[in-house]
């Protein structure tokens, strides 16, 4: 588990770039270390080589014979420290030795001799047995374009071997040591920005639809974990919002199921309790029936809404003719208001306006728009349904580009409160329940127009005052 973790991932990462990063720095500090010292080395041996040549063949020269040491002495002023020094004859043979070299002598390898016949300096590295390398310069000493002698200088490597070693032994403890500190570091690096996560998970693990309302407290500062943590709140608070408006729809549907199936019930049991007359049991029937069909109403309208909702209502939009929909819903819709004494007009219905949208829907938002306006209208009054073209605005905003159409259903009937006004386009909403169950309402028919409306790119709205009337906006794009 703690290898697949993020804290592990993060340490590794950091680990093994910062391990990258440390070995090629190190690589790179030993060569240019080692190459810096065996030039040095090698600088300081052509030097001291080619001090001796040019002494060597200077008219008042002692060399070729004696002891070096002194000839050098006495023509230079200086006995070179460490060094070994050689003189060969322009034939190879060994010839004057520093008295360092005793009864050896450095090596003359045959590469260097054809070399200095070219009179081309050679450097070369012997690795003696059991004693530090030795860095040998062979140097050929002209004389009118002829060798004249070979001066051999060498060096012993064993500070420059030294240095480097110890270079490595320090690399070689302190880069692991320091990648050990880092993967430490890491760790406590990546457990304090994750500390957090931990604390996120677990409260997020303890939310169910039970406790929605619960947030997860949002880490100090402001990064990334915060944001997320805003965003996940955010979607909790939402899905807590939905669970409630299902929680509220469910228990309003079945009490509005309630409602009629206890009147049911009641007029059932009161008319079995004895023997009564036909005319008696017919009642009965009759107002079973209004009953039913008030249920199958609300079944119907539950069922439109709970599948606007899953989305399974899908629009036939196609070019419609609005102005004939109006005159036939008018029609269908005039004998109810007749009987309740109302008088239902259709204005500007002449001019005919065509609208792509879906005719079922269109028909359904008028019935339930001019319905409503019969059943809260008193007798006496009037409801009135108007279309009016709209050509497009001249400062255009985004979403009231190009034509629409406005349907317009006003009634002079009870009108509703400001207060109210918001409310009534929610599901179940009514202004006044008692009367509204009368009238045979649900409260379900406002949200359905909405739905459509808004599933047109339409917008709806209501300007009413009490005891004045209402009018029902209803707004559409042409196309
Ligand atoms: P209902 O089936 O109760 O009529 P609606 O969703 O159609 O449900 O309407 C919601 C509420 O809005 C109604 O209960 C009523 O109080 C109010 N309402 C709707 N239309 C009108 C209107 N034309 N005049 C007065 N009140 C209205």
């Amino acid at each position: 588990m703690y290898f697949r973790s993020l804290r592990f991932k993060l340490t590794l990462w950091y680990v093994l770039i910062l391990g990258v990063l440390l070995i090629s720095f190190s690589s790179f500090l030993y060569i240019t270390l080692s190459r810096s010292l065996r030039r040095d080395v090698d600088d300081r041996l052509r030097s001291l080589a080619g001090l001796i040549a040019s002494e060597s063949s200077s008219p008042s020269s002692k060399f070729g014979f004696g002891d070096i040491d002194e000839t050098l002495q006495a023509s230079l002023g200086l006995r070179p420290a460490g060094k070994f020094i050689q003189v060969l004859d322009e034939s190879g043979k060994i010839g004057q030795k520093s008295d360092n070299l005793s009864n050896i002598q450095l090596p003359v390898s045959f590469a260097a001799l054809r070399n200095a016949v070219r009179g081309v300096p050679t450097y070369e590295t012997f690795h003696p047995l059991g004693t530090p390398p030795l860095r040998v310069i062979t140097y050929p000493v002209l004389e009118k374009l002829h060798i004249a002698r070979i001066v051999q200088v060498a060096s012993s490597l064993e500070d420059v071997e030294e240095a480097l070693n110890t270079l490595l032994i320090i690399l070689v403890v302190t880069v692991p040591l320091t990648l050990l500190v880092a993967s430490l570091g890491g760790q406590f690096l990546a457990n304090q920005v994750l500390k957090p996560v931990g604390h996120v998970t677990r409260t997020a693990r303890l939310i169910t639809s039970q406790n929605l309302n619960q947030s997860i407290q949002v880490p100090r500062g402001r990064d990334e974990l915060t944001s997320l943590v805003e965003t996940f709140n955010e979607m909790i608070f939402r899905l807590g919002k939905s669970f409630d408006q299902i929680k509220q729809f469910t228990s309003d549907a079945s009490h509005e199921l309630k409602t009629p199936l206890t009147v049911l019930k009641g007029e059932m049991e009161v008319a079995l309790r004895k023997e009564r007359s036909s005319q008696d049991y017919e009642q009965v029937l009759r107002s079973n029936l209004e009953e039913i069909n008030r249920m199958s109403r609300i079944v119907e309208d539950l069922l439109f809404l709970s599948k606007t909702d899953t989305g399974e209502i899908r629009l036939l939009k196609e070019e419609i003719n609005l102005t004939e929909i109006v005159r036939d819903v008018v029609a269908q819709l005039s004998l109810l208001a007749e009987m309740k004494g109302l008088r239902l007009i259709a204005t500007n219905h002449h001019e005919e306006i065509h609208v792509l949208a879906d005719g079922l829907c269109m028909r359904q938002l008028l019935v339930n728009l001019i319905y409503n306006g019969i059943k809260y209208t008193e007798p006496g009054g009037s409801i009135q349904v108007a279309l009016e073209n709209t050509p497009p605005a001249t400062s255009v905003s985004p979403d009231e580009q190009g034509s629409s159409v406005k349907i317009i259903v006003s009634d002079s009937g009870i009108g509703i409160s400001k207060e109210d006004q918001e409310k009534i386009f929610d599901r179940f909403y009514r202004a006044d329940k008692a009367r509204s169950r009368d009238q045979g309402g649900s409260g379900l028919g406002l949200s359905i127009c909405k739905w459509i409306v808004q599933a047109h790119r339409g917008r709806i709205s209501v300007d009413s005052d009490l005891g004045k009337g209402s009018v029902f906006t209803v707004t559409l794009p042409l196309h």
